[in-house]
């Protein structure tokens, strides 16, 4: 039996299947809201009914936007020959923050994953292939550096290379700022297979 009444128990609920949010976060957002004043209430809904409503995929590199094509497929400044290919929408956005990269994205929602049942067919690399016209010279391997993300990387790589194309993993290394002691194993290995001459 809850101590809520229905409506509340039901949006605490709604809040809970939220990344990261536990039961008593999903209660305090829960009766944040219910505290709001009614006009700020309409306004969030609607602004998350509007943002929903009008994000879309982009129809040649799968990143969330408001245009098809997105804003980096039609900008004539990018270098349209190099893909850069990751998991999420979020990873282009880290990997602008750079400033360093001006090539194209490739999304592919998700990686290959047979303890979860996720097969080469369940992401967006069907959509990458056809994208391998003979424009392309390189594509950059942005995975994330788990089990999933590798082998994703190593499975996408042999698709591409025998059509000439080249491809590259971004290398993985210890965190800036960060002790060399409290980096893992698999961390530190990468790094070193990653090593540059200097
Ligand atoms: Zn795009």
């Amino acid at each position: 039996m809850s101590f809520f009444s229905a409506p509340i128990a039901k949006l605490i609920e709604e809040f809970e299947k939220f990344p990261g949010i536990g039961h008593k976060t999903a209660q305090r957002l829960a009766f944040y809201v219910l505290e709001m004043p009614v006009g700020r209430v309409e306004n969030l809904a609607k602004t998350i009914l509007e943002a929903k409503q009008k994000t879309k995929y982009c129809s040649i590199c799968g990143n969330m936007t408001d245009l098809d094509p997105c804003a980096i497929c039609s900008s004539s400044t990018r270098d349209h020959s190099v893909i850069c290919v990751v998991e999420d929408s979020r990873d282009i956005i880290a990997m602008e923050r750079t400033r360093e990269y001006k090539g194209v994205y490739h999304v592919l929602h998700g990686a290959i994953s047979p303890m979860e049942g996720i097969g080469p067919n369940d992401i967006n690399i069907k959509g990458l292939l056809s994208r391998l016209n003979g424009n392309i010279k390189e594509v950059i391997m942005a995975t994330n550096p788990n089990i999933e993300g590798e082998a994703t990387a190593m499975y996408i790589s042999k698709l591409v290379k025998p059509l000439g194309v080249k491809t590259s993993r971004i290398a993985h290394g210890v965190p800036v700022g960060g002790d060399l002691e409290y980096a893992d194993e698999v961390t530190l290995s990468k790094a070193l297979e990653g090593r540059k001459e200097i």
